[in-house]
């Protein structure tokens, strides 16, 4: 499969490496012909103002958003999941709005800036995934009927609608594949599909 992984700012190199060790190919998205031929497509984390007005500023917010309503599978990582969310709480930027939810940014705190926990995610696997957490967000209303797949200190920080998928961590900053691994069964056996 060929993966876009939106390359205008923030750590797309490491969604890069771990999508290439798993054996698929990458385009790095800058520019709305980008998305011709990719099968999925990254939001990866970093700043989530700069990357709004950036998306803006090169044509691609609104190709983006027509692409993920004809149903593109998509993984928001931190900033990139408040680039997915309906609502921001505490900041008015553009964003994609595909996702139901309100997000706080920076929620987390100063005096937690950084941190990483070993937890498991029922839904993805039966063994603990590390998650880092950098300046990140988290929701604070998911509407029904999405699938709320962690919390941290029962705040939600991982969520699921069909093919859309945010996560309030980073995945990629570690060397568990468990989350791109979810996101390419994902992309491959499309969970929207009834089952006959
Ligand atoms: N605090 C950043 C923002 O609001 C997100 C941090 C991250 O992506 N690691 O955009």
């Amino acid at each position: 499969m060929i993966i876009g992984i939106l390359a205008l700012q923030g750590a797309f190199y490491e969604h890069k490496c771990m999508i290439k060790q798993l054996g698929h190919q990458v385009i790095e998205v800058r520019k709305p012909s980008d998305l011709d031929t990719i099968h999925g497509l990254i939001l990866p984390g970093g700043e989530s103002t700069t990357m709004s007005k950036l998306l803006v500023d090169v044509g691609l917010l609104a190709p983006i958003q027509k692409k993920i309503q004809q149903h593109l599978p998509i993984l928001g990582t931190c900033a990139g999941l408040i680039l997915l969310a309906k609502e921001v709480e505490n900041c008015t930027i553009p964003t994609l709005g595909v996702l139901d939810i309100t997000v706080r940014r920076n929620a987390f705190g100063r005096q937690l800036d950084s941190f990483m926990v070993r937890d498991i995610i029922p839904k993805l696997s039966k063994k603990p995934i590390p998650m880092t957490f950098i300046r990140a967000p988290f929701i604070t209303r998911a509407a029904h009927p999405i699938d709320v797949l962690h919390r941290i200190d029962g705040h939600i920080v991982a969520v699921q609608h069909q093919y859309i998928m945010g996560l309030a961590f980073h995945p990629e900053l570690s060397n568990d594949t468990t989350i791109h691994e979810h996101f390419l069964r994902c992309i491959a056996i499309p969970i929207h599909t009834p089952v006959h």
